[in-house]
């Protein structure tokens, strides 16, 4: 059944990436979208499988942000996988490859794993928010923070992801994961360093994302956080031992 869901999901993922090759727009694939008036947060209407889940979400037209971004990006991994890693939204590369976490950030977070002893290929990666928004500025797309009602909304999706996967732990990356996650804006600060019981029995590990790593000039300040960020990666992976 995983290898059935694995394949599905990894020929979704392929006709997403030849969209975004041949430059296939938004308003190409308008017509194949659910329309913006679509019935809201109703359980009943959840895909029943990850491959059908990532193929609604890039229909989705919930919100404004599919307007303008090539595709929507679902999360990628096992349905097996005990732990789910939380992101804020896909960034540039995540956009055009329609994958979660393959930009910086994502090879930041690639390594602190190994450094973790945490395998990717055994996580389930998504994101808060499932569709990139970005100012364009001149031929670049710059990252835009989500605004907490585009994550309160999206929710429904990560919601649906996490009835499917049912992990045992989640690993919030950044604010906006922290959000998508409680339904509330809460400082990372005060949730680090401790296990958090989430309703429904999963435990919450909060911690930053990997591009704030990224984005801190202070190459020594960003030393001592990488370490910090290892070692809730490493706590993640203890928790569950
Ligand atoms: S960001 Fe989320 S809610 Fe908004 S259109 Fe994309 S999938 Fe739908």
């Amino acid at each position: 059944m995983a290898a059935v869901l694995r394949s599905a999901s990894i020929a979704f993922q392929e006709r997403k990436r030849a969209a975004a090759v041949s430059g296939t727009t938004r308003t190409e694939t308008e017509s194949t979208r659910v329309p913006e008036d679509q019935p809201s947060a109703d359980a009943s209407d959840a895909p029943a499988t990850l491959s059908a889940l990532a193929a609604a979400v890039d229909r989705c037209t919930r919100c404004p942000l599919y307007r303008h971004a090539t595709q929507g990006v679902a999360g990628e991994g096992p349905k097996s996988a005990r732990i789910m890693l939380i992101g804020e939204q896909p960034g540039d590369q995540e956009d055009r490859q329609g994958r979660p976490f393959v930009g910086p950030a994502g090879r930041l977070l690639d390594a602190a794993l190994d450094e973790a002893g945490l395998d990717r290929r055994r996580l389930f990666l998504t994101n808060a928010v499932k569709h990139f928004k970005f100012t364009p500025r001149g031929k670049r797309r710059l990252h835009q923070t989500p605004t907490t009602g585009e994550v309160d909304i999206c929710r429904w999706w990560l919601d649906r992801e996490r009835a499917l996967v049912q992990p045992d732990l989640i690993v919030t990356l950044g604010a906006t994961a922290l959000r998508g996650v409680t339904g509330k804006s809460a400082s990372i600060r005060s949730m680090r360093g401790h296990a958090v019981e989430l309703e429904g029995g999963a435990r919450l590990v909060a911690t930053v994302h990997p591009s704030f790593l990224l984005r801190m000039p202070d190459r020594e300040r960003a030393a001592q956080e990488r370490t910090a960020f290892v070692a809730d990666l490493v706590r993640a992976r203890t928790l569950l031992a």
